[in-house]
């Protein structure tokens, strides 16, 4: 990951004189300090600006700088906005406008009228907020006291979904294979994904995989297996099965890696030359942070990626998933979720066991090794990207991972049980009036208030499916979000 920083604007003018200016200058240089240490992303103070000229030079140096991941604003002061009109329209970043105040509280004895024009953000930030909505700015607008913990968790999560903007402008998906055949949802407009999202996604030859494949050598397959071994349970005697996987990683890992790539998809239907449908292989990819799509799905590849470098550390608890099978018991409605091989073990509750089956689907010359694992509890989310023709649809889904109430000691792949909000019948009449698909990326590590300021961030839909949802209210929405997107 690149060393992202945010850029903290801050917004005057030249009415109060040089003395006034001089302590916002020092107190915002504080609170980027103070913030930056609790805060995810450095915070960097670059400017009390009360100028036009000034912003916009600031702003194009944002947009202009690679490891500037987003402009924070703020007015201490009061800073008349028609000051940022020719810089905000040039913003390229997102954009947060943080709402806050230096002082906690109104000082009884020491309040007059010098205290009111050195401390009236209450005034400033709504001059500064009207200019945002006149402009029609895609923005995140945070309120509270900067000292507070639960504002600046909630700045550090908006920084997070920032860098998971920067990541996908420069996202390159490697394709192997084309979409699984006949497949509608995951099929999608690439050059519109790319002028939305940035992403690169393009194809690659099975046989240039397995070329790779057939010069990769023992010692980096014996290397490979000992990570195997220090974080799996090795539960099969077919150690030739794991070795291939070994080597299908290291052969794709190279690919992606020598492309500048971040995802990949292939296709159980296109294998030629390969013995086994990469399962473990795959698995322990995205363990490392890339992104993974099956059966061609290079969206919910390119979400996957994207959704765990948004999360802890820039690799989060994220996972490609889907959504399998049902169990309609009444007062214990839940999905089941899996894949026929491949679920990032980031996911999992207990230490994965590497195991081989048999897999009838696919050209599988030999039975594909696989992580078997249950997933683990607690609340998570499901994504789904979808392309409506014209645009693009993310739908979002809270949902209550459970511990999976039933052994299911026969099925050999990594599982998920959970209970999806507001329960599993409206879940699904919306999901699927939504047109979500059967892939997506189950999430304990992001939020749908980060896809959601994501998806405004993207300029793209965003539909959110949780406990106040109805099925009634939710048709709605979309039939009202279908016209409101054709007039865009
Ligand atoms: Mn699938």
């Amino acid at each position: 990951m690149k060393k992202y920083e945010f850029w903290f604007l801050v917004g005057s003018q030249d009415l109060y004189g040089p003395e006034v200016l001089k302590i916002v200058a020092t107190r915002a240089e504080e609170m980027a300090e103070e913030l930056s240490k609790v805060l995810p992303y450095p915070l960097v103070y670059k400017v009390t600006a009360d100028t036009n000229a000034q912003i916009t030079e600031v702003i194009k140096e944002a947009n202009y700088d690679d490891n500037c991941a987003g402009i924070v604003t703020w007015c201490h002061t009061f800073s008349p906005s028609k000051m940022w009109i020719n810089g905000l329209t040039q913003l390229q970043k997102p954009y947060l406008h943080f709402a806050t105040q230096y002082n906690r509280e109104i000082p009884n004895e020491e309040i007059d009228m010098d205290f009111m024009n050195l401390n009236q953000a209450a005034h400033g930030d709504r001059e500064h907020g009207f200019i945002g909505t006149r402009l029609r700015l895609n923005r995140k607008v945070i309120a509270g006291y900067w000292k507070n913990e639960d504002v600046q968790k909630r700045i550090g999560t908006w920084m997070r979904t920032a860098v998971g903007v920067a990541f996908s402008r420069s996202l390159k998906v490697m394709r192997f294979g084309d979409n699984m055949r006949e497949v509608a949802v995951t099929e999608g407009d690439k050059v519109e994904a790319q002028i939305k999202f940035g992403w690169q996604v393009n194809t690659w030859a099975v046989g240039d995989l397995v070329k790779v494949m057939n010069a990769v050598t023992e010692e980096e397959i014996d290397e490979l297996m000992a990570t195997y071994e220090s974080q799996y349970d090795i539960n099969t005697d077919n150690i030739a099965a794991i070795r291939y996987q070994a080597k299908e990683e290291i052969a794709i890992k190279k690919m992606l890696d020598e492309n500048g790539c971040r995802a990949f998809a292939n296709t159980f239907q296109d294998l030629y030359g390969m013995e086994q449908l990469p399962g473990l292989a795959s698995q322990h990819l995205m363990s490392q942070g890339y992104g993974f799509g099956a059966e061609g799905d290079w969206k919910v590849s390119a979400m996957t990626a994207i959704m765990k470098a948004m999360g802890e550390g820039g690799n989060g608890a994220s996972a490609f998933m889907e959504d399998y099978t049902y169990h309609l018991v009444d007062d214990e409605k839940l999905s089941l979720g899996a894949h026929m091989l491949e679920v990032c073990p980031s996911i999992a509750a207990d230490k994965p066991r590497i195991e081989t089956h048999h897999l009838g689907i696919g050209m599988n010359e030999k039975d594909p090794a696989r992580l078997v694992f249950s997933g683990k509890e607690g609340n998570a989310i499901v994504v789904s990207l979808i392309d409506m023709g014209g645009r693009m649809r993310l739908i979002c889904q809270d949902i209550v991972a459970v511990k999976p109430i039933m052994e299911m000691p026969n099925l050999p792949v990594a599982r998920v049980m959970w209970r999806g909000l507001p329960n599993l019948e409206t879940g699904v009449e919306c999901w699927i009036h939504a047109g979500g698909a059967h892939h997506t990326v189950l999430s304990f590590d992001v939020t749908a208030e980060m896809m959601h300021d994501w998806a405004n961030m993207m300029d793209i839909e965003f539909v959110h499916i949780g406990e106040g949802t109805t099925t009634e209210a939710f048709e709605r929405e979309l039939f009202l979000n279908d016209i409101a997107w054709k007039l865009r």
